[in-house]
């Protein structure tokens, strides 16, 4: 406890007395992890690959009674809400403690080819691209629906996990780092939740990538400043040692607040216009009406003029195939969903970018420092909070059917949606401020840089009130 640098108030006392037990009952723990990793190996293969393995549930069948129906449950309605949820209380937890795909990376790299992690690889918007092909994927595929979906979306991340692992980076986790669309979203989240860990003995300069120290996603544990890539594996932690990193507790977005210290960067707030707005688009599709009219003018067009490749199927990794289950996909459709993802997205990532933009231009003509471009990547990491509820109603959807299906009325499971965002707005608009004041912009002067930061949160919440109530 000597070494912990504490910052003063309520947090860094609370953080004393939980954070301290915490961490020395993970370290006394830590070797026990291989076995917690091979059980969630077991558990993963019998939840996502089983399943697509075994004929189908009759129709009425529950979690209790086929493998598939529950498998369905355990991923949609539970597994994934409670995942983002549980970044803000711990961290990417998940990820250090739990996740077989992270730990099977690790293990290939270390019995791999230890090349060193190419430019692709390394490039900030890997890791984007990733999210948006695996969501339009998955749209295209009934990921949702169907097992063999999920299986060949979550088996293909494994195998792509396990080679980027055996081919790159000696015993570290290159797919974590640089490449895993699950670890971006848990990554920007991370700054908003209330665990930390921080150096001992930090030193100046700012985050770096070290592929030589201990840490498994290479950071360079003295520079640390940022906790997106942070996995919490504890294996920096040694409460004795006078280095190293130590475990401690903060407020709720507080690294946002702080954001322009801690390493802001495009590839994230890109991400969470992007992300934002493909996980907006693949929602929307099945749910309004204009999608429908479009879908039916094109085919239509494609009988009059012959096109008629349209209107036959594709293959079945790329889109739905599945005539026993009455549902399958024309290239029309892939080519619809498709298309209508990517354009809600670039008209969702347009949007918010000009109001973040303008946020910034208004900030500046209230006196405050930097420039036009930090400020507006300071100022859109206020969006986290309103796109972590987009995505828990959107992607974690299954958690309210699962509420509902256990008896909870329809209107309070549509109250406690309303209550989502409604506190997404509000804490949004308090990082905005919070962000406004360390941009010397305080007090009324800061108020017409919020309004456009406002108008963007609302219009967020007002572009998933058709998909979600
Ligand atoms: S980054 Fe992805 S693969 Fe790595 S531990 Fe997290 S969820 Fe698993
Ligand atoms: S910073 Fe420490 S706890 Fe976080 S991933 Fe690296 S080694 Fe693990």
């Amino acid at each position: 406890m000597m070494n912990r640098q504490l910052p003063p108030g309520e947090a860094s006392r609370l953080s004393a007395r939980v954070a301290g037990p915490v961490e020395a009952f993970f370290v006394r723990n830590i070797r026990w992890l291989p076995w917690v990793h091979a059980v969630m190996f077991v558990v993963f293969v019998s939840l996502i690959l089983v399943p697509a393995l075994l004929s189908d549930p009759a129709e009425n069948a529950g979690p209790l009674d086929h493998l598939a129906v529950f498998a369905n449950l355990a991923l949609w309605g539970l597994w994934f809400p409670l995942l983002l949820l549980s970044v803000l209380a711990t961290g990417r937890s998940w990820c250090g403690l739990l996740c077989p795909m992270g730990a099977a990376s690790e293990y290939a790299s270390k019995h791999g080819l230890r090349l060193s992690p190419p430019r692709w690889l390394t490039w900030p918007g890997t890791p984007v691209l990733s999210f948006i092909v695996v969501t339009i994927l998955g749209q295209t595929t009934g990921v949702r629906t169907h097992p063999e979906a999920a299986a060949e979306i979550f088996g293909g991340t494994m195998a792509a996990a396990i080679i980027l692992g055996w081919l790159f980076a000696p015993g570290k986790r290159p797919w974590c780092r640089h490449a895993c669309p699950i670890g971006l979203l848990l990554g920007v989240f991370n700054r908003l939740s209330i665990v930390d860990f921080a150096p001992k003995r930090p030193e100046p300069g700012g985050d770096r990538w070290n592929d030589k120290g201990a840490c498994p996603t290479m950071i360079d544990l003295k520079h640390k400043t940022e906790t997106r890539h942070c996995i919490e594996c504890f294996r920096c932690v040694s409460p004795p040692a006078p280095g190293g990193l130590f475990l401690r507790l903060r407020r709720p977005g507080e690294e946002i607040e702080q954001i322009a210290k801690r390493n802001p960067n495009l590839s994230e707030v890109l991400f969470l216009f992007l992300g934002g707005g493909v996980a907006l688009g693949g929602f929307l599709w099945g749910v309004m009406p204009l999608f429908n009219a479009l879908r039916d003018g094109i085919g239509e067009w494609a009988i009059d003029h012959d096109v008629m490749w349209l209107l036959e199927s594709g293959p079945s990794w790329l889109m739905s195939v599945h005539p026993d289950r009455r549902e399958v996909f024309l290239w029309l459709d892939f080519v619809m969903i498709t298309g209508f993802m990517a354009a809600t997205m670039l008209a969702f990532t347009v949007g918010l970018s000009l109001l973040t933009m303008i946020a910034s231009w208004l900030a500046g003509l209230a006196g405050a420092k930097g420039t036009l471009r930090s400020r507006f990547l300071e100022l859109g990491y206020q969006f986290t909070p309103i796109a972590m509820v987009s995505l828990l109603l959107g992607l974690g959807g299954g958690l309210f059917t699962a509420l509902k299906s256990v008896g909870l009325p329809p209107e309070a499971v549509s109250a406690m949606k309303i209550a989502l965002f409604a506190g997404g707005i509000i804490w949004s608009l308090w990082l905005a401020w919070r962000i406004l004041a360390t941009q010397n912009v305080t007090g009324g002067r800061s108020l017409p840089a919020l309004v456009p930061g406002l108008v963007g949160t609302v219009a967020v919440a007002l572009a998933w009130w058709p998909a979600l109530f």
